[in-house]
């Protein structure tokens, strides 16, 4: 570990004024499960890092009146576990509760999570197949990144050095009318190889009326199926062979002809059963706990 100046600040306005001060290498901490790693392997030199851990407003869910969830960042997955939330919301907590292990869980932060952005992360997949959007704050004022302006193609997210996320915000129910998330690991622990989120809004006559799947781990950021979402609006999905569905889904997020490698050609063998069960779960209404 390189030596840094370590900062505390009590509020946010003294955090984001820290961290507008502090210089191109300065990083914040949320808590520390991504960051402490890459300090020990010094794969992060910050010169300061800022500790966002006190500041107030920035843990915890609430519900607004429009009934959209607001996430502050730096709840712990282990604290999202617990938290009871309705319909597909429930999918959050169930995923929150079912990554990593427990020592992760308790410290680390959805916010950290999709910050550090990590391909094999699910909160990244989970949270662009939902169409959440992002709050970044910093002394010059605060902007909102839906989902697929946040996470960067070439890997990483567009925050900007001396941004801080406060806030994810997922949309009210209504906004779909089922969510499903499925991912595969080879051990409880470990981080997922292939991760699917399908979300689904259903037209009074019980056909697609909009369709969102994401795929995680395939790519440097969740790569969104349009295509294959898209060519299924006005369809009932009751009604249309979805391992068919699943295998386009993979071919759109890894053609074929780029998946040449046997980890290539496994991933894509994941990405149909993942994207299969995901269909499934979005036609039958069943979530995962
Ligand atoms: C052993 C292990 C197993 C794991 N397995 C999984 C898994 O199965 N699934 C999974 O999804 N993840 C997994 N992870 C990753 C885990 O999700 C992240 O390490 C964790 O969420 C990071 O959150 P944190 O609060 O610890 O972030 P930190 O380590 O404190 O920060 C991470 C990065 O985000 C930045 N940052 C943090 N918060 C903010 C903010 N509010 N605004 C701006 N920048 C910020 C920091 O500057 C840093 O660059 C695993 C990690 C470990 C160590």
């Amino acid at each position: 570990m390189t030596p840094f100046s370590f900062h505390r600040p009590a509020t946010l306005d003294d955090a984001v004024g820290v961290l507008a001060t502090a210089g191109p290498d300065a990083k914040i901490i949320a808590g520390g499960q991504s960051l402490l790693l890459a300090l020990k392997e010094r794969n992060a030199r910050p010169n300061s890092v800022i500790s966002i851990a006190d500041v107030p407003g920035l843990s915890g869910v609430t519900e607004t009146e429009a009934g959209s969830l607001e996430i502050g960042p730096c709840t712990t997955y282990a604290k999202l576990a617990k938290i009871a939330l309705p319909g597909w919301h429930a999918e959050i907590p169930a995923v929150a509760g079912n990554l990593a292990d427990r020592s992760v869980r308790s410290m680390g932060t959805i916010g950290g999570g999709v910050c550090e952005a990590g391909v094999r992360f699910d909160m990244p997949t989970l949270l662009s197949g939902l169409e959440a959007s992002f709050k970044l704050t910093s002394a010059r004022g605060v902007r909102v990144l839906n989902a697929d302006a946040f996470f960067n193609a070439s890997g990483g997210t567009y925050i900007a050095r001396d941004e801080i996320l406060t806030d994810i915000t997922v949309p009210a129910l209504p906004h779909w009318s089922n969510v499903a998330f499925e991912k595969f690991r080879f051990r409880t622990f470990d981080a997922a190889i292939a991760t699917v989120a399908g979300a689904v809004l259903f037209a009074p006559d019980g056909t697609v009326e909009r369709l969102r799947i994401v795929v995680g781990g395939v790519a440097k950021a969740p790569v969104v199926a349009i295509g294959t979402a898209n060519s299924l609006k006005g369809r009932s999905l009751g009604a249309i062979f979805l391992p068919g569905v699943a295998m386009r889904v993979s071919n759109e997020v890894l053609p074929p002809e780029n998946a040449v490698t046997r980890g290539q050609k496994y991933q894509s063998e994941l990405v149909i059963s993942l994207a299969a069960r995901v269909l499934t779960r979005l036609s039958t209404g069943v979530h995962a706990s």
